[in-house]
């Protein structure tokens, strides 16, 4: 089975390979030497400067959320969350266990709270910490992170983005745009099987740590792991709670891959586009309002006449994708992720393209199989 899911994704036969190997100890050389090349690659994926703190932490993007929550915040502190959709839900519930006072823009599923309004709300309230979903894996909506992050910057909010469908797929540049954490999860564009909380934060995002009253739990503490993961990357063996050795070699072999980064997001821009153009012929239509959609996924809304049977019919012929998320229009689309590996492989996308056209005939919808086929092979 192919898997097309907005994550897990396919993975590449060299993180394959490292992520199948028996674990290492670790503190041994070889070991320690992947993670201190890790954290150095992750500065460089992420455009984050030489003052930022990647963090590599066993879990998942809940976890990787939960860590900047909890070192950002603390009770009494005041938060915006921009949402836009079921992960930034996710967001403000957080926040608001860690008894932080969660104030909410919001838009229509589909679309995403203006600059502006934005820019209203930070000016209305005294916020400490705005948190930012950079897509949003429920609705396929990517926000304006770089503008959202600078109005933040301006006015001395620390702005956290949650970029497990975005980090690495989605244009992101941590340093230049001065974004205070930019978190992720290894199983999507990032490339790897499921398992690693990964998160950089800024020299301001750090200091915040620092000025907090109340710690957070042990295990997610930044005090707790900054020492350890300034040995690793200065090459010194180190211990708080055993890293997960096997992932984290494969996490170097993979964001290895990742070097050209600007590179890698054009290249998500181009697949992105030939994906679109394919549901175009198809006729299908985005969930995302226009100008909004991601490049990491497709929300495509079903055609008239055709239900959530279609995923099923697309499973038969090869391809696991996606049902809806957002609790609002859960059968109303379904979603197709186009991140990673599978950007690098012509002949994912076009067996994707295929089997979901020829899904949608099964399913009584009439469309041309091959003009489809042929839009997205043309453009990548
Ligand atoms: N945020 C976003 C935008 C996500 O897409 C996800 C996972 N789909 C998460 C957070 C949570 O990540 P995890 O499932 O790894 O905990």
């Amino acid at each position: 089975m192919l898997l097309m899911i907005p994550g897990p994704i396919e993975i590449s036969p060299a993180v394959a390979e490292a992520a199948a190997a028996p674990p290492d100890s670790h503190v041994s050389p070889a070991f320690i030497e992947h993670y201190g090349s890790a954290l150095e690659r992750m500065r460089q994926v992420w455009k984050a400067g030489p003052e930022a703190q990647p963090v590599i932490v066993a879990g998942g993007g809940t976890l990787a959320m939960e860590i900047a929550v909890c070192n950002l915040t603390e009770p009494g502190d005041r938060a915006l969350v921009v949402n836009t959709g079921y992960f930034g839900d996710r967001m403000a519930e957080m926040l608001a266990r860690r008894g932080v006072h969660v104030d909410q823009v919001r838009a229509e599923p589909g679309s995403s709270p203006s600059t502006d309004d934005v820019a209203k709300a930070l000016d209305a309230g005294d916020y400490k910490v705005m948190a930012v979903t950079h897509v949003d894996t429920s609705t396929g909506v990517r926000t304006d992170a770089e503008a959202l992050a600078k109005l933040a910057r301006n006015r001395d909010v620390l702005s956290i983005f949650d970029g497990v469908c975005a980090t690495a797929g989605e244009r992101f540049d941590m340093e230049a745009w001065g974004a205070d954490v930019y978190l992720t999860a290894s199983q999507k564009a990032i490339g790897l099987p499921p398992g690693l909380a990964l998160l950089v934060m800024s020299a301001r995002a750090v200091a915040a740590r620092r000025a907090l009253g109340t710690k957070p739990p042990m295990t997610l503490d930044l005090a707790q792991w900054k020492p350890i993961l300034e040995a690793y990357e200065a090459r010194r063996p180190s211990y708080f709670s055993t890293p997960a050795t096997t992932l984290v070699k494969a996490l170097d072999v993979g964001l290895g891959e990742l070097a050209d980064i600007d590179a890698v997001f054009a290249r998500h821009a181009q697949v992105a586009d030939a994906m679109r153009a394919a549901w175009q012929v198809l006729g299908l239509t985005l969930l995302p309002a226009d100008g909004l959609a991601a490049n990491t996924l497709s929300a495509i809304r079903y055609p008239e006449g055709v239900g959530p049977e279609l995923t099923k019919a697309i499973a038969a012929r090869g391809v696991a994708v996606a049902g809806g998320l957002h609790p609002a229009l859960k059968t109303q689309y379904f979603r197709v992720g186009h991140m990673g590996y599978s950007t690098r492989r012509p002949d994912h996308l076009l067996s994707t393209v295929r089997a979901v056209a020829e899904a949608l005939v099964a399913c009584g919808h009439s469309c041309d199989v091959e003009a489809a086929v042929k839009a997205v092979a043309s453009r990548i």
